[in-house]
């Protein structure tokens, strides 16, 4: 079954972290297309002081030259809270032929059970699930029990069905996060080599202003 990668996030800024796991779960797990979804209004998180549709303008720039990557605004579209389960509801009527393939860092895995109605995330979609520096890579108690029959361990396998299995895969990994870049912009430091250069190079003394500004929300 051909299979299309769903990869939302805050991207408060998109960084390379996220680029080279989107980049290769498409080739590694074999997708025809990534779709990268910020965030309009996170649940768990207060919101980007850097609007959704400028989050969604620097994926656009620092996608410009991937074939196989998609910024996609359909939480931006939508009233209410960006839950994942009703974007993956979207995705399934959008592409009816296609399986979907959920990317979620390690550190998102180990709370997914506080995602809005979890138990459907997988009714609609497989997960595939990368390490990220200081994350191990284990389900919590709360979803061990549904995810443990459910683990794959190769591509091959997650295109065996339309949704319901779970696989880890290794990206080399990259000790980055946006917590850490807008904690160095905040001290007036250089991201450079840690943000696209497209995206750098475009950014405003308002955005770094609005970065600046974010609650970290993160340990990373
Ligand atoms: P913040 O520090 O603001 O939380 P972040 O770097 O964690 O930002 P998010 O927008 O929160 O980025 O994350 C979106 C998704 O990308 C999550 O599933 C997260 O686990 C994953 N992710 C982010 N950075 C990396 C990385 N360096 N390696 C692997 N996965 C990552
Ligand atoms: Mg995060």
């Amino acid at each position: 079954m051909r299979a299309i990668g769903v990869f939302g996030g805050a991207f408060a800024p998109f960084h390379n972290g996220h680029l080279r796991l989107a980049i290769e779960a498409c080739e590694r797990l074999d997708l025809d297309q990534i779709r990268l979804i910020p965030t309009a209004q996170a649940p768990h998180r207060p919101d980007s002081r850097v609007s959704a549709l400028r989050r969604i303008e620097w994926i656009r720039l620092a996608i410009e030259h991937e074939r196989s990557l998609v910024a996609d605004d359909c939480e931006i579209r939508r009233d209410g809270p960006s839950y994942t389960v009703d974007t993956l509801l979207e995705l399934r009527e959008a592409f009816p032929q296609h399986a979907l393939v959920l990317l979620i860092g390690s550190d998102a895995f180990a709370h997914l059970h506080t995602w809005d109605r979890w138990p459907q995330l997988l009714e609609l979609a497989h997960l595939a699930v990368v390490s990220r520096p200081g994350a191990a890579l284990a389900p919590a108690d709360e979803t061990r029990k549904l995810l443990s029959r459910r683990r794959v361990r190769s591509a091959d396998e997650l295109h065996a069905s339309p949704a319901g299995r779970w696989l880890q895969f290794e990206v080399p990994m990259l000790d980055i996060s946006s917590t850490r870049i807008r904690r160095l912009l905040r001290t007036g430091r250089s991201v450079r080599g840690l943000v696209p250069d497209a995206i750098l190079n475009a950014m405003t003394a308002a955005d770094t202003a609005a970065l600046t500004q974010d609650d970290d929300a993160t340990t990373h």
